[in-house]
Order: C-alpha cells, then sequence, then structure tokens
C-alpha cells in the first residue's frame, strides 16, 4: 500500500449518504487525513519540486523521477480504491494534493491532474472488471501513466462536432483522425480516445475508446512549445487505420460524450486547484519579496499600496479556494455539482492569472526575469483559464444550471 494509503487509514465518514465534513473554512478544520495529506504533498513539493521547477520549465523536461516518486505516496491513482492499488481517497484529498504539487510545480500539477482526473476517472466510472486489472491498477504505481484525448484541431469548446472516427471490423474497431492538444500524450502508455460511429448522431454517435500506446496506426505529433506549464508534454494524437481489440470500448456504445462531460466536472476542480497551487506561490513569493525589499528606506511591505495589493490577492485566491473545496465536497456526497465544479474554475483560474500578475507587480523588474518563479507563475496561470473548458464556456454551463435552478432552462438551449 503506498504512504499516503497508509498514513490516511482514517475512514471517510458517511452518514446517511452525507460526507460529515464540520466545516471546509481553512485546513485546521479539515479531517486529520486531509491535514497529513497537506502536509505530505507540501513536504514533497518543497523538497522536490520547487527546487528543479525552473529547470524543468526552462528545458520542457517531464519530471520522470518525480511522478514516480509521487506514484510511491499514493498521488497517482489518489482517488482509485484499494482494490486497484490507490488509497481510495475522496476528491478533497484530490484537490488539496493538486494544489500543493503546483505550488511546487504547475506543469507537474497538471500531469498528476489529467492522470488523475480525466484518464483514471473515466475507467473507475466506466471501465470492466477486467479493463480495470490490465489500465487502471498499473497506472497507480506512477510508472506509467495515462491521458485523456477529447479535443481536435477542428473542435475544442464544440467537442461534440469531433470529427475522429470508429469502425467495427470483425473483432476490431478502427480509429481514424488527429486529438489535439492531449496533456501526457509523450509520456502515456494509455489513453482515453473519444470518437464517433456515426457523426449524424452528433454526440449520442460518440464513444470511448481504451487505447494502448504504442499502438500500430498511433503516431505522436510534435511537443507543443508553450507558454507555460512545460514540464508536461502537449501532443497531439493521429489515428491512422488504428486498430484495437472490440472489447476496448469503454462503457456503452453511444455513451462516450456523456462519459467525457461527467468526467469533465471533477477535472474542472483539478484545474481548479493546479490554479490555487500557482496563485498560493506567486503570493508566497510576493510576500517574501516585500518583506526583504528595501526602497525609501524600509521594506516595501509597509507601504500601504503594497500591503493593498496582497490583499486583493488573498482575497481573490482564498474566496476561490473556498469554492474550489465546496464543489469537492458535493462531488464527495454525491450531489450535483456541475455549477460549482465550473464557479471553482472561473474564480480559480482568474484569481490564478490576478494573483500571478500582481506578483509581478510587486517585485518590479526582478519579476521579469526568470532569476525569480514569478514570471514562471504567470506564465502557468494562463493555461488555467483555457483548457478543462474555456472561461466563456464556463460561464455558460453557470448560465444553464442558473437557468434550470429557475425553472427557465427553455430560454437556453
Ligand atoms: C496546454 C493544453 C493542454 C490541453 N490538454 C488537453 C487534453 O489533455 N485533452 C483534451 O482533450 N484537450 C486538451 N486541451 C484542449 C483544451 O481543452 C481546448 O483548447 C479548450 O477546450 C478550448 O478549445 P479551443 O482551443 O479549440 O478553442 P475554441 O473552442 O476554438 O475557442 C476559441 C474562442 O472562441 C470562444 N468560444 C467558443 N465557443 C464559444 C461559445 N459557444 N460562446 C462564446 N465563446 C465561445 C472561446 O471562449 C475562445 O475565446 C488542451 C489545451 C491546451 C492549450
Amino acid at each position: 500500500m503506498s504512504l499516503i494509503g497508509r498514513l490516511c487509514r482514517i475512514p471517510k465518514v458517511f452518514h446517511n449518504g452525507t460526507c460529515l465534513y464540520r466545516s471546509i473554512h481553512s485546513l485546521s478544520s479539515l479531517p486529520e487525513t486531509h491535514q497529513m495529506l497537506h502536509k505530505t504533498c507540501r513536504d514533497f513539493a518543497e523538497g522536490e519540486l520547487m527546487p528543479i521547477a525552473a529547470k524543468l520549465d526552462r528545458e520542457h523536461l517531464y519530471p520522470k523521477d518525480q511522478i514516480r516518486k509521487m506514484g510511491e505516496l499514493g498521488l497517482m491513482g489518489i482517488n482509485t480504491p484499494e482494490a486497484y492499488g490507490g488509497p481510495g481517497l475522496d476528491c478533497l484529498a484530490f484537490s488539496i494534493a493538486v494544489e500543493e504539487i503546483s505550488r511546487g510545480c504547475g506543469g507537474t500539477g497538471v500531469i498528476m491532474s489529467v492522470h488523475n482526473a480525466l484518464y483514471m476517472g473515466m475507467l473507475e466510472k466506466y471501465g470492466r472488471e477486467d479493463q480495470k486489472e490490465q489500465y487502471l491498477a498499473p497506472f497507480a504505481t506512477g510508472e506509467t501513466i495515462g491521458c485523456f484525448a477529447l479535443s481536435e484541431p477542428g473542435s475544442g469548446s464544440d467537442a461534440a462536432s469531433l470529427s475522429t472516427t470508429a469502425r467495427l471490423d470483425g473483432n476490431e474497431w478502427v480509429l481514424n483522425g488527429t486529438k489535439a492538444w492531449i496533456t501526457n500524450g509523450a509520456e502515456a502508455t494509455a489513453s482515453v480516445i473519444l470518437a464517433t460511429t456515426d457523426k449524424s448522431k452528433k454526440h449520442k454517435g460518440i464513444c470511448a475508446f481504451l487505447v494502448p500506446m504504442p499502438t500500430e496506426g498511433l503516431s505522436l505529433g510534435k511537443k507543443e512549445d508553450k507558454l507555460g506549464i512545460r514540464a508536461s508534454s502537449t501532443c497531439n494524437i493521429i489515428l491512422e487505420d488504428c486498430r484495437i481489440p472490440k472489447e476496448n470500448l469503454l462503457g456503452k456504445e453511444g455513451e462516450g460524450f456523456k462519459y467525457a462531460m461527467n468526467v469533465l466536472d471533477g477535472a474542472r476542480i483539478g484545474i481548479s486547484s493546479q490554479a490555487l497551487g500557482i496563485a498560493q506561490a506567486a503570493l508566497d513569493c510576493a510576500i517574501d519579496y516585500a518583506a526583504k525589499r528595501i526602497a525609501f528606506g524600509s521594506p516595501i511591505l509597509k507601504f500601504q499600496s503594497i500591503q493593498q495589493k496582497l490583499a486583493d490577492m488573498a482575497l481573490r485566491l482564498e474566496a476561490a479556494r473556498l469554492l474550489v473545496w465546496r464543489a469537492a465536497v458535493l462531488k464527495d456526497e454525491g450531489k450535483r455539482y456541475t455549477k460549482e465544479s465550473s464557479l471553482g474554475k472561473l474564480a480559480a483560474s482568474e484569481a490564478a492569472t490576478f494573483v500571478s500578475h500582481q506578483c509581478i507587480q510587486i517585485l518590479g523588474g526582478m519579476g521579469y526575469v526568470s532569476d525569480m518563479p514569478a514570471e514562471r507563475h504567470y506564465r502557468d496561470a494562463r493555461i488555467t483559464e483555457i483548457y478543462g473548458g474555456i472561461t466563456d464556456i464556463q460561464k455558460l454551463v453557470v448560465a444553464g444550471q442558473l437557468a434550470r435552478e429557475y425553472g427557465l432552462q427553455d430560454y437556453i438551449r
């Protein structure tokens, strides 16, 4: 059993289907399990990730050893049940862990988040027993990672319009098309790939498939040269008559889009948590610098304009964290959390951009050069407003859920 699995032996406490978190207003109000997890992840991030984050970013390096160690800790299958090699912790634990890892390195945070929430999430929820044994359990160790391929060059926000096709030929599915922007694509040894068996059925023609990597007919495009999160790889996955066994269909035919939207609700909590971690790192950096930098004879922390900036940063960050934790707790309680997850992502991603921007202002010239981490946090933060559903789409999701709450769903398509 993983270290976190052993550390966190305190059972999840449920009563009448309700998770008994007394309160989620601060870390100290959380169960001991979550506080221990927080400390373990913080120590790991400070010891293993912070010292190398700038190098990973500069050289676009995948943190192979660190991901393996995160697997040993239980972080690469954090929600995976013990029967499949994970500690089986809840979504709030996932959020706390992704935040702390991202505080150490934003790129490593997304590797962990996508692997857990999207790849493992699809398997856990919709995989058959034999599929879980082959594609879930070995992936909880951190030795191998998975990816999730929904987006295409021609379809991002409008994911239901995807064009990758799947055709049944005897006992095999034959896949053709190009999936774009795939996080972990360069290192993954398996992917969940969304493809359509009948485009005229729109989202009802979409299926999810388990595709081992490498496999004949599947090739990778070049690694994208990104603004930030450069420890994580992003690339196209090209499918040319790629044949996989018939039994690699995940769940039922025609249900893939529904599955993808479902796990994306959870994945948004991961991206929000990544944003929180980047924002926290930027706030930490700004406060530390403000206490040390002398101008006009005193530390700049004594200037009220700096204090006001710090207060604005803390306001956005801490408010966002409460929203994200609320979404996680609702998920853990088995309640609807689509609106809350999108609200959390909106708040956390915008907080990350705001806080990292202000951090650069507080550092002045030192914020603009790579000697300090501020400019990296700023670059890393930016993606959180784009992937996992861009800001405009999050607002559409929230408005759709609001309309439903007010019985006005007919007004919104
Ligand atoms: C680094 C990175 C990693 C990624 N990782 C993955 C991954 O692992 N797996 C995966 O499947 N995908 C991944 N993606 C894809 C990501 O989810 C998409 O980029 C994102 O959903 C936006 O899609 P798009 O880029 O096609 O933009 P578009 O959908 O083309 O949007 C372009 C603009 O139009 C606006 N827009 C679009 N539709 C509407 C609308 N209805 N109303 C108002 N405005 C609208 C958008 O807000 C945006 O401003 C990744 C992307 C990046 C950059």
